[in-house]
């Protein structure tokens, strides 16, 4: 029986987003023919409920601790998969993801594409989309056999909304593998204001700004609106104008808000990588040909710092 499998996380006591963005991943793939989705969470009874309301036919619980290893979590996936059938194994591109996937793939004889921002089924097997080249070409993926295991990029897909109605079968695994390593601390990093992932809007700014100062109008402007963050491009952070927790991009973070100012940013494929699910694009740049005024919803071919005041100005005015 086929299947799909999805690896549930948990951080400080709460289920990612990474993992209900997954199952509505599978979900998208058992509506192709992927066959029925189950899901694995080092969690309870509870969060296997959560799972199942967001996609899940039924799901499994492993009683390994939240912030398991990859070596303590892999018996209780070999476990699931085994029990569930599945022939798909989809996990996020989060910590313990970069180290499960490929173990799961050697212990399963198979392989694991890394780092997906598509996936669809053809023929009864995934294709599984990925960048390669520094982002210039993106690598298709299929499976001579086996487990077809693949890593998701955070943001690509979107969760479902909870549907308390839905029911499915829970059951706990016992299998716990054994630490050999031992994490000595965690420092958390520190951020103010919206997370850059989470804001509904990101206002990002590029080498076009000319210094670091042109960030101080991007911080105003991101100011009049409620959910919003600034982010920016490689070339701004690898010049030290902007912290590199901030870059937008394939080596940076990925962000799909309502809108995307992009400020003297280009548009470069690396760049895209990060924010090309952004819903509506809005591009400020003195160069009407670029690729992110080609991309954009709307676009303001002008001076940056001839707009900005006014956009704020006329912002301001919405109140
Ligand atoms: C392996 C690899 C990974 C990479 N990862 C990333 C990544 O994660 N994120 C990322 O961003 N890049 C990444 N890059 C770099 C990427 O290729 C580009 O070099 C970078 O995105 C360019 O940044 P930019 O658009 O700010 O600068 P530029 O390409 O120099 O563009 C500046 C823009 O500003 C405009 N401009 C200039 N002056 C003004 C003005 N006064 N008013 C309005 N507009 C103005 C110009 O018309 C131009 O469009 C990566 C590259 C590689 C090889």
């Amino acid at each position: 029986m086929a299947g799909i499998l999805v690896v549930a996380e948990k951080n400080e006591g709460e289920i990612t987003p990474a993992s209900f963005e997954l199952l509505g991943a599978a979900r998208q793939l058992a509506d192709q023919g992927g066959g029925s989705v189950s899901a694995l969470i080092a969690g309870s009874a509870a969060d296997a409920s959560t799972l199942i309301a967001h996609g899940a036919d039924a799901a499994f619980t492993s009683a390994a601790p939240e912030d398991s290893l990859a070596e303590v979590l892999l018996p209780a996936v070999e476990a699931a998969v085994s029990q569930s059938g599945a022939d798909i194994v989809l996990i996020s591109m989060s910590s313990l993801g970069r180290d499960l996937g490929p173990a799961l793939a050697f212990r399963a004889k198979s392989g694991v594409a890394m780092d997906c921002t598509a996936l669809a089924i053809e023929g009864g097997k995934l294709r599984a989309t990925r960048s390669c080249y520094g982002g210039n070409a993106r690598a298709e993926h299929t499976w001579a056999g086996g487990l077809q295991i693949a890593t998701v990029k955070a943001k690509t897909y979107d969760a479902l909304p909870a549907d308390g109605g839905r029911s499915g079968a829970v059951s706990a695994i016992d299998a716990i593998g054994e630490a050999r390593i031992k994490v000595v601390g965690v420092e958390k990093a520190t951020a103010e204001g919206v997370k850059l992932e989470d804001a509904e809007v990101v206002v990002s700014g590029g080498r076009g700004l000319g210094d670091p100062s042109g960030f101080q109008s991007l911080e105003t402007l991101a100011g009049t609106f409620k959910q919003a963050a600034v982010g920016a491009s490689r070339a701004a952070c690898d010049l030290g104008w902007y912290p590199p927790s901030q870059q937008v991009g394939l080596t940076g973070k990925v962000v799909s808000p309502n809108l995307y100012i992009a400020v003297a940013i280009s548009g470069a494929s690396q760049h895209m990588a990060g924010m090309g699910g952004a819903k509506n694009i809005v591009a400020i740049n003195r160069d009407a040909d670029c690729n992110m005024v080609k991309v954009s919803r709307f676009a303001i071919i002008e001076d940056y710092k001839k707009v900005l005041p006014a956009l704020i100005e006329e912002i301001k005015k919405l109140g």
